[in-house]
């Protein structure tokens, strides 16, 4: 299963002054994270005796009724937005996780995919344990549970992440005691800001941004932070010689007003455009973003190459998932319901189109036809990130080797089906340039075909280095 999530958790001390419910926060703070799942969302919160929910299949704004949240009462609590492959689109697998066991109830909210899941839950089903999601997440649970009926907090979870493979950023409640907790790799970003009588955990800064409250750091990969009253303590589990953060939340997937491990994602992005523009310059009359996630390095690419910075293309701010039925007409709409086009600019052009990825090539295909019929003269792709050519198994979804077109075919090739009069991709060591993290520290799995955690039937040049006995 293929997740891409946001997860929040929010504790406020007793006697705070902040007037806002801790629900209501949540909610902001899942509204700041929706960029990172639009599939479902929840928001769990402990009263000091239970755990209530609210969950549902949508957008934030969807699911949540103002009354219901003020409902949900209580000084802590966690939150979850998830998008998934089609198939696995099922309330039961919307989060937060709620587990009640004999000594209490835990609530999981994970952002990740465990590449170890089918083996741990196979192990766990041989030992009569019953699941009813078919999330990764609830084998973090069970195996949660197992170690709490005999352990401490801290020691279960420094117990569980043993047996974990993969990616994991995780707000957990345990009863009505808040945990964060970051994979050894770090390959999904969490951090951590003070709020007003409170703390927060999230996915991306914007979302402690959203609340005014104040970045305080990130979580360190494998470390445990653990919320009291009116601190939070720090343990570290797993240290390891190298991290593995992904590169596609720079490229793609973060909001660029984020900073993630240390890196504003704006600067990364322009930083992106620039180093484009020094690799494959071309003679053009104006510089065009595919919006929204073309913009910043558009930006970076026009101030590069001294062209003009101009909008050929307009995203329709509020579509959501639209209704497609099958036909390439019905396609055509669609393309058109989420994006047109702005002819005056385009007419007679000779434009550089800045996207920031190809995955499988339809989307590119069509906005070229697009910028072609509005009367382009030429159209020169440039593409924020290097051909991808694996799959992720570590929760981007990318698709199979199959599906991935610069898997099977050439730069000429790709250029081809897309339609482009050239193309040009970002080399690697050009978008770790632009990350400004050593290539040692970063996920670039899906680029060059080495995973950083042993796969089966992957090649894995860590194996090689025997770092401890985790990796
Ligand atoms: P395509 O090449 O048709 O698969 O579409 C690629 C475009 O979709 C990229 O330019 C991104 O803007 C966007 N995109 C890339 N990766 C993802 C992803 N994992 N989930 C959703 N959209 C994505």
């Amino acid at each position: 299963m293929k997740e891409e999530c946001g997860v929040v958790g929010v504790v406020v001390q007793n006697n705070a002054s902040t007037g806002t419910p801790t629900a209501l926060q949540i909610y902001y703070a899942l509204y700041a994270l929706q960029h990172r799942g639009q599939e479902s969302t929840g928001i769990t919160i402990h009263d000091g005796l239970h755990c209530k929910s609210i969950k549902g299949m949508g957008l934030v704004p969807e699911v949540y009724v103002k009354k219901d949240l003020l409902e949900l009462k209580g000084n802590v609590g966690i939150g979850h937005v998830r998008y998934s492959t089609t198939g696995h689109s099922k309330i039961e697998n919307c989060q937060p996780l709620i587990v009640n066991y004999k000594s209490g109830t835990i609530a999981i909210a994970h952002n990740g995919n465990l590449a170890n899941y089918s083996l741990l839950r196979d192990e766990l089903e041989l030992e009569g344990r019953i699941f009813i999601t078919s999330s990764d997440t609830e084998v973090i649970a069970h195996l949660l549970v197992k170690e709490l009926l005999r352990h401490d907090p801290v020691e279960s979870i420094s117990n569980v992440i043993k047996r974990l493979k993969g990616s994991y950023s995780l707000a957990i409640l345990i009863d009505d005691q808040l945990y964060a907790l970051r994979d050894p790799l770090g390959f999904k970003p969490l951090c951590v800001g003070k709020l007003d009588g409170g703390f927060i955990v999230a996915s991306e800064s914007v979302a402690i941004d959203t609340l005014n409250g104040t970045l305080i750091r990130e979580v360190s990969p494998g470390e445990l932070l653990v919320f009291k009253n009116d601190s939070f303590e720090s343990h570290i589990l797993v240290q390891e010689k190298y991290h593995a953060h992904c590169v596609f939340e720079y490229v793609y997937f973060a909001r660029p007003d984020s900073i993630i491990n240390g890196k504003l994602v704006y600067n990364v992005r322009e930083k992106i455009g620039r180093e484009l523009a020094r690799e494959h310059p071309v003679k053009a009359d104006s510089v065009s973003p595919v919006p929204d996630s073309g913009i910043t390095s558009a930006i970076g690419y026009s101030y590069e190459a001294n062209i003009k910075y101009s909008e050929g293309l307009m995203k329709n701010r509020y579509i959501g998932r639209t209704f497609i039925l099958p036909g390439q007409a019905m396609r055509e709409t669609a393309v058109r319901l989420k994006m047109n086009t702005i002819s005056e600019n385009i007419k007679d052009q000779r434009i550089v189109l800045i996207d920031d990825s190809i995955v499988r090539g339809t989307t590119s295909r069509r906005i070229i036809d697009m910028i072609r019929r509005a009367g382009a003269k030429e159209i020169h792709a440039r593409i924020g990130s290097p051909p991808i050519i694996a799959p992720c198994y570590f929760g981007i979804d990318m698709g199979t080797r199959n599906e991935l077109i610069a898997a099977h075919k050439t730069v000429a090739g790709v250029e081809a089906v897309i339609n482009a009069d050239s193309l040009g991709y970002l080399s690697i060591e050009g978008l770790v340039r632009a990350i400004g993290i050593e290539k040692e520290n970063l996920c670039l799995a899906c680029l060059t075909s080495e995973y950083p955690l042993d796969i089966p039937g992957e090649y894995c040049p860590r194996r090689q280095l025997k770092l401890n006995e985790f990796s």
